[in-house]
């Protein structure tokens, strides 16, 4: 094992966004309706979408790209909801 200061000396590698990956990959009708369901989920804070019920949600999103074939995990998509990700359509 290597000393801290070594491992905290290394550039930590961005991780692309898996829902910008997806984005890239469809056509301009399914993208514009991916970014839309994202704004959808994130009209209301995620603290009030279950007191709320509201149906919005990430799992919603998760579900409806995984019949497309997209797997992804629920922090990615909650990364990319909360702006984390860093990505260009967040
Ligand atoms: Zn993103």
């Amino acid at each position: 094992m290597g000393k801290l200061a070594e491992s905290l000396g290394v550039v930590p590698a961005s991780k692309p966004c898996r829902v910008a990956s997806i984005l890239n990959e469809l056509d301009s009708e399914d993208r514009d309706a991916l970014v839309a369901g994202c704004n959808k989920v994130r009209q209301v804070p995620a603290h009030q979408r279950s007191s709320h019920r509201y149906p919005y949600t990430e799992m919603w999103l998760i579900r409806a790209l995984r019949t497309q074939g997209f797997t992804l995990s629920k922090d990615s998509m909650s990364r990319h909801i909360r702006g984390e990700c860093g990505c260009e359509f967040a």
